[in-house]
């Protein structure tokens, strides 16, 4: 028998370690499979409580998430390229959560030695909601690829039509905005366009309606002391959803917002 077909186990503590041959190993994985028992309360998995966060059991999960739990995510979908090896009697599965106050979808690696926490998925949430994820943007006039963007999305997936998706910042020079609508196109804002600065200007003004007397915002059922670029970005999204102003931007926000105002 060579090296290569045995394997080390470890029985009852890590420094317990015997070496089996192959055959010996297998035997042990499909008793590893069929007796694995939850790491928080002892009980064995079932197909209506499956292994979910690490090797923590749905029921356990959501006791400490407060999540909705959506299912299994198809491994051609995952785009996971962990170890998937023989020594790993249970191989790594995705499943999707969704947080009910806000929509968003948040995902979980189930499996020995992986993490007990859950990931909150931007691109994942945006096309669960029907939005479309910008593939590519221009940045500084070079085209850039934004397949691995983290989008701070400004606007509620669950209940607007249209959001606007930010990345990056004004200070660093590297920001990138764009509009998106549901099921519809989506559309890189540029600040020397015309159109898409009134956007914003007319944004910005609609913002200091909501400040008090004593300088105070009250923005989305919250109390702010100051205001983000991200309100700004909000607000345009807003008006956009509701001047219906979308394609071709560049031609219809100008006289859209000039009637309006
Ligand atoms: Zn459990």
């Amino acid at each position: 028998m060579n090296r290569d077909s045995t394997y080390d186990i470890h029985l009852d503590s890590l420094h317990n370690t015997l070496r089996i041959g192959h055959e010996g190993y297998l035997a042990i994985l499909e008793i590893a499979r069929k007796h694995a028992v939850c790491s928080r309360c002892y009980e064995p998995y079932g197909e209506d409580n499956p292994m979910i966060a690490g090797t923590e059991c749905l029921s356990c999960f959501q006791k400490r998430e407060k999540l909705t739990y959506l299912g299994v995510i198809p491994n051609d979908d995952s785009g996971y390229s962990g170890s998937q090896s023989a020594y790993n009697p249970f191989p790594v599965v995705l499943h999707l959560h969704m947080k009910e106050a806000d929509g968003w979808l948040y995902e979980t690696n189930a499996g020995p030695g992986q993490s007990r926490d859950a990931t909150r998925e931007n691109v994942r949430t945006l096309r669960y909601w029907g939005y479309p994820v910008p593939q590519k943007a221009q940045l500084n006039n070079k085209e850039v690829s934004t397949k691995n963007t983290y989008w701070s999305v400004n606007g509620d997936v669950r209940t607007d039509d249209v959001l606007m998706l930010e990345h990056g910042s004004r200070a660093y020079s590297n920001e990138i905005l764009f509009l998106v609508q549901r099921n519809g196109q989506l559309v890189q804002i540029n600040r020397r366009k015309a159109a898409h600065r009134q956007l914003l200007e007319v944004a910005g003004q609609e913002l200091e309606k909501y400040r008090d007397a004593r300088g105070k915002y009250t923005l989305w059922g919250e109390q702010r002391e100051g205001i983000l670029d991200g309100d700004i970005y909000r607000i345009a999204a807003s008006l956009a959803q509701e001047h219906h102003i979308f394609t071709p931007m560049a031609d219809i926000i100008q006289p859209t917002l000039e009637q309006a105002s």
